[in-house]
């Protein structure tokens, strides 16, 4: 395999990255653009660009073997189109992608396509903190909450590739509705919408706390600033993490208890939280599965950081090219 590598891109909301990726997982170009979000045509000029651009970086004497692309949203991977995305780039439903990457980078080879969580995990899987497990189940804690799971080393997409939505799996039933149709969705208890939500409601119901200073101007506060002020023992703060990960415990354990992975990955801007999220997490989600799973399965963060997304993409390939051979 030596001088080969392969391309993966990453369609983000705010930006497209693209990188050369070597069989060990090292970046050896990339590239990013604003996505732009203006319409089909506009995102695919960028597209193009930034491909023609990539190519330019290429090392000596290498040759790209496959491109794989992660993006959000419901992906035929069978067809490598976007089936649904809603938002600013619904504009990518049905559209041709791989078509778009072969003649942006202006090569004909294998291109796969999954969700960008999907990807996600097969990165980590491959380079990073998952790296040799077969049965893996991966949680993006962000706004919202975003999931992939891997299963005897296959990806668990379902029946229409909508597997892997486990910030929809209801830990209150009577809980709030949810815009999916369901109720008491963890992502309505655990992810930043949820907790600075909670946060900013105690506020304006009078509760004492060093956030206190943040009913002034609401928008300010963000999820990290209740994890601090919960790590220096502030009570309203603690109280409403305690919840936000008893919730998300439970839905982990609900996961554990269908699937029986080897581990959990963790990643999003919540997972940067460090101890004050793992270490409850950890606590609580080995109370909840004590008697049937019996073991404690290991908590871990990501570890492709930033590059996750184009890694991802890049490990999606390396599967591509390596069924071709
Ligand atoms: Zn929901």
């Amino acid at each position: 395999m030596q001088n080969v590598c392969v391309v993966g891109v990453d369609i983000g909301g705010t930006e497209i990255k693209a990188g050369l990726v070597d069989g060990n997982g090292r970046i050896r170009a990339r590239r990013a653009v604003h996505s732009n979000s203006t319409g089909r045509r506009e995102f695919r000029r960028s597209l193009d660009q930034l491909l023609k651009d990539l190519r330019k970086e290429m090392p000596e004497g290498y040759r790209a073997a496959a491109i794989g692309i992660g993006c959000k949203g419901i992906i035929n991977t069978g067809n490598c189109r976007v089936r649904i995305l809603p938002g600013p780039f619904r504009f990518l439903e049905g559209q041709p992608m791989a078509e778009w990457v072969r003649s942006g980078f202006g090569i004909t080879v294998p291109v796969a396509m999954n969700n960008d969580a999907k990807v996600a995990l097969l990165g980590e899987q491959r380079w990073g903190a998952a790296r040799g497990k077969s049965n893996i189940i991966l949680l993006t804690l962000g706004t919202g909450v975003g999931g992939a799971i891997l299963s005897r080393g296959e990806i668990v997409q379902g029946s229409m590739n909508v597997a892997g939505h486990l910030g929809h799996i209801s830990v209150d039933f009577l809980g709030p509705e949810c815009y999916c149709g369901n109720s008491g969705c963890v992502e309505a208890f655990f992810s930043a919408r949820a907790i600075e939500g909670d946060a900013l409601a105690a506020l304006r119901r009078g509760c004492d706390s060093t956030l206190a200073s943040f009913a002034a101007d609401p928008r300010s506060l963000t999820c990290r600033d209740v994890f601090t002020a919960a790590g220096r023992g502030d009570p309203l703060a603690r109280s409403i993490i305690r919840r936000a990960v008893s919730a998300l415990a439970a839905a982990m354990a609900g996961m554990a208890h269908a699937l029986d992975p080897e581990l959990f990955v963790l990643g999003g801007q919540i997972a940067e939280s460090g101890d004050a999220l793992f270490a409850p997490l950890r606590r609580e989600l080995f109370q909840r599965t004590i008697g049937i799973v019996g073991r404690r399965i290991p908590v871990r963060k990501t570890a492709l950081g930033e590059s996750m997304g184009v890694l991802g993409a890049a490990a999606l390939a390396w599967n591509a090219a390596n069924t071709q051979q």
